[in-house]
């Protein structure tokens, strides 16, 4: 991955896109003492980072192509209960996408990916930790219990062999299995039909939209302004003038460099700059119900891959993961799939008043990685394509690259997220980040 020579110059940085991984970058790009601007075509938290299920588990943070996938087979991804969709389409991005994605869905390129995501992975939980001792306020809750709930016993055995597969890449997951009444002792939300359950322990949750707003505040704290409707539609890099950022509002003007952090959207804007990886929309819905009594923590079904999570007073529901354009409508259909997949194993939960339906898109990439560093402009830089796990991942990626930013060497870590790659890194790489962070499990 090529340095930058223009780090100590830079001074002054826009930042395009106000999710979880863009604040997160302009939080940490400030904290180095670099004066920072946040665009964003509409406004804070527009995308996945609002209705998402607010997991902060990087035990189980695996990359998305895995042989599993395979096994749906075409009829299931065209079925619209499917959890997972792909419509039949002839657009062209999308082909290159599943194409790309099925030849990483092998385990030899999990195994691969999963070793890379280990070292940030250990490093997230930190970084929530050093966000809230300095200023974002929202609570982050310790997952006690996490809990995936399965209607038959036998289906337990897929999550196992998913954690031997993380072990097996150096990774360690702490989890215990029960039985049905054990499962409902420890969360009384659960119904009857629930007959095992996996513990996971060590992980935590969020609330999302309460804490993307708190780290909102934060950064405007630190003196950084946040511009809404400030649509962001060309980048220019004008060499040793800078980079002008053309926006279709606020916002447009001459900066030291740019960081890209527009999720789903991340395509456009960095192409010109070398980065050819599709950046697909995985998109997952959501909606909040009532419940008799809210879950202790957040849960999980993995059979029919619904995730819940505790807000406030009421219960989130979210699922689906449906490749199709970030902008498409809401499809009502995917809703009812959800409702009626969550239905037999959930007790007390008014399924069927539910407010705050939402769809959004995951940033999904083939090989399962995110996309972090600069581009083949020393001016441009890319944030995103965290897929699944952007929530989890979005402070660490921020941390790292106001670190790549402002000293102009890449961190180890960040190496196999090189926005330029092919599909292979060399395992060097690999060998020096291990030793970065120290971690004993690799
Ligand atoms: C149903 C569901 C459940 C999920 N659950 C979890 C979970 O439990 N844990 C977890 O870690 N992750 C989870 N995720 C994934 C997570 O939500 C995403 O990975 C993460 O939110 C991506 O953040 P981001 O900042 O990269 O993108 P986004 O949050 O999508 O933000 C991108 C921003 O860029 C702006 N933008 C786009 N184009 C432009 C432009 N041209 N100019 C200016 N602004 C622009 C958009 O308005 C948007 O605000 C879930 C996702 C879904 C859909």
């Amino acid at each position: 991955m090529r340095r930058s020579a223009v780090a100590g110059d830079v001074r002054k940085v826009a930042v395009v896109g106000a999710g979880m991984v863009g604040l997160s970058t302009a939080w940490f790009l400030r904290e180095q003492g670099v004066e920072v601007t946040v665009l964003d075509r509409s406004g804070v938290g527009a995308g996945a980072s609002w209705g998402n299920a607010g997991w902060l588990t990087p035990a189980i943070a695996t990359p998305l192509p895995e042989p599993a996938v395979l096994r749906y087979g075409v009829r299931a991804v065209i079925s619209a209960n499917s959890p997972v969709y792909v419509p039949p389409t002839l657009d062209p991005n999308l082909a290159r996408f599943v194409a790309g994605f099925m030849r990483h869905s092998t385990n030899g390129r999990w195994r691969t990916a999963m070793q890379a995501l280990l070292p940030v992975n250990a490093q997230s939980l930190d970084a929530f930790d050093h966000l809230g001792a300095h200023g974002v306020s929202a609570e982050v809750f310790e997952a006690d219990p996490f809990i995936a709930a399965y209607e038959r016993a036998g289906d337990v055995q897929v999550l196992l062999e998913e954690f031997e597969q993380i072990e097996r890449a150096g990774g360690r997951v702490e989890h215990e299995l029960v039985g049905g009444a054990e499962a409902r002792r420890r969360e009384p939300a659960l119904s009857e039909t629930v007959q095992a359950a996996i513990i996971i322990h060590g992980q935590r949750y969020l609330r999302p939209v309460e804490y993307v707003e708190s780290l909102a505040e934060a950064v405007r704290a630190q003196g950084t302004e946040i511009l809404s409707d400030a649509q962001v539609v060309g980048i220019d890099d004008l060499g040793r003038a800078g980079v002008q950022v053309r926006t279709s509002g606020p916002g447009s003007g001459s900066y030291d460099a740019v960081v890209v952090a527009t999720g789903a959207w991340l395509g456009d804007l960095v192409r010109p700059y070398g980065v050819r990886h599709v950046v697909q929309a995985g998109r997952g819905y959501s909606f909040s119900v009532e419940t008799e009594r809210l879950p202790r923590g957040p849960m999980y079904f993995p059979a029919v891959r619904v995730a819940l999570t505790p807000l406030s007073d009421r219960l989130r529901v979210a699922g689906m993961m449906e490749f199709r354009k970030a902008d498409a409508a809401l499809d009502p259909r995917r809703i009812r799939a959800i409702v009626e997949a969550a239905r037999p194993l959930l007790k007390g939960a008014d399924l069927d008043r539910r407010q705050d339906e939402w769809v959004g898109s995951r940033p999904v990439t083939a090989d399962g990685l995110p996309l972090i560093g600069r581009t083949e402009s020393e001016r441009v830089f890319v944030a995103g394509g965290h897929g699944m796990w952007g929530i989890t991942l979005g402070p660490v990626t921020g941390r790292l690259l106001a670190e790549q930013i402002t000293t102009g060497r890449v961190p180890a870590e960040l190496t196999p997220f090189d926005p330029l790659r092919r599909l292979q890194w060399a395992p060097s790489r690999l060998r020096a980040a291990r030793r970065r962070t120290g971690s004993a499990a690799l």
